[in-house]
């Protein structure tokens, strides 16, 4: 059976039996915090629970990476939402170790793409029309210095509140150790 196929029967039985109401909870985060974290499969469950968190206790938000590529793109736009109109004060950026973006090489990762068959005349063209590949598709050396950077887009956003503290963790995706590498109460 194909997945979707499997997902949607899954859900026939869910609903029926009604498992759904064990995680009844409103869109306003109980604890009042957004988090921006990678999309790691290891972290789906790990990361909410190292937190003690649960459905209905905070927003998350997730990029490949933890990373804010883009001051004005949509996962900055996601973490101001968070904040105006769900009730977050405060946000946490979590990026962790052996992040598959910290291994990502933009060339290795186009030669993929033609190989699937994306013609590379297209890519060119891409290229010549100022797509920057390189620095779009940029992987990072230090998972802690990615953190901080990301943390200073959002800190600094023009549109957030000056009030809202932005801290900086590291997570171990094996055991779910938490480290902060920068703590957003101690800037305000
Ligand atoms: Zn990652």
């Amino acid at each position: 059976m194909k997945l979707l196929d499997e997902i949607i029967e899954y859900n026939q039985q869910f609903i029926e039996a009604k498992k759904y109401e064990e995680f009844t909870t409103t869109k306003f985060p109980e604890k009042k915090a957004v988090v921006l974290s990678c999309m790691d499969t290891r972290l789906v469950e790990l990361l909410p629970r190292a937190m003690n968190m649960k459905n209905g206790d905070i927003k998350i938000v997730k990029s490949a990476g933890a990373l804010v590529s883009h001051p004005f793109g949509s996962i900055m736009r996601s973490i101001l939402v968070a904040v105006y109109e769900l009730n977050a004060e405060e946000v946490y950026v979590i990026g962790h170790h052996d992040c598959g973006m910290s291994k990502i090489d933009s060339q290795t990762l186009l030669d993929k793409a033609i190989e699937r068959g994306i013609p590379e005349k297209r890519i060119e063209v891409l290229e010549y029309s100022g797509i920057d590949f390189k620095q779009w598709l940029k992987s990072f050396g230090s998972v802690e210095e990615s953190v901080k950077d990301s943390v200073a887009v959002v800190r600094n956003h023009p549109l957030l509140p000056a009030d809202v503290p932005v801290h900086g963790l590291v997570i171990d995706p094996g055991t779910g150790k938490l480290d902060v590498v920068d703590n957003g109460y101690h800037t305000n």
